[in-house]
């Protein structure tokens, strides 16, 4: 195994082409605000069917699953929950389980690309560079068959962060 080469791309996550998109999830795996509702308006309802079977209690945080992409040119979404720092979840090895499960189902899946959102950097209120340090090191450090990484960003300055921080 290698390491995957890592990129960093601005857009909209659900329009990337790669074989798995990472959602960043809560424990109740039925939807929710900012990337995850993005992902399933633009998937439609078979992500969330698929939640329902195949993760009737949903997920821990740090641990990471996989579903369906619905109607997204991807073929899954592996689904994460990141931890919730604005709830006073601020144990960083959560976050960066969240990284290398994510690796781990793909792994699993045989998904030789992957994209990931900046897990826990929004709603979760992760503070935005350490959760761009968190991502990029875990990844660049995993054992993993996937060979390429994105790391979208929606917003250009979060882009330019991570584009400075992944050529450092
Ligand atoms: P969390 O609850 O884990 O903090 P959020 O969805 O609130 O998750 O935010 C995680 C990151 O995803 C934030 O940096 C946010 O700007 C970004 N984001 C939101 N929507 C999208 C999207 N459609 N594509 C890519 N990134 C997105």
């Amino acid at each position: 195994m290698t390491q995957p080469e890592i990129r960093a791309v601005q857009g909209d996550i659900t329009t990337i082409e790669v074989d798995a998109i990472v959602n960043a999830a809560n424990n109740a795996m039925r939807g929710g605000g900012g990337v995850d509702g993005a992902i399933h308006r633009a998937g439609g309802p078979a992500i969330l069917a698929d939640c329902i079977d195949r993760f009737p209690d949903g997920l821990a945080t740090g641990d990471a699953g996989w579903t369906t992409a619905g109607d997204l040119p991807a073929k899954w979404v592996i689904h994460t929950v990141g931890p919730n720092h604005a709830a006073g979840q601020t144990d960083r090895s959560l976050l960066t389980s969240c990284y290398r499960r994510s690796l781990e189902v793909a792994d699993e899946l045989g998904a030789e690309s992957v994209a990931f959102p900046l897990i826990s950097a929004g709603i979760y209120g992760w503070p935005k560079d350490d959760a761009i340090r968190a991502g990029l090191e875990t990844v660049a450090a995993a054992d993993t068959q996937v060979d390429t990484v994105l790391f979208v960003a929606f917003d250009a300055a979060t882009h330019q962060q991570i584009e400075y921080q992944l050529n450092r």
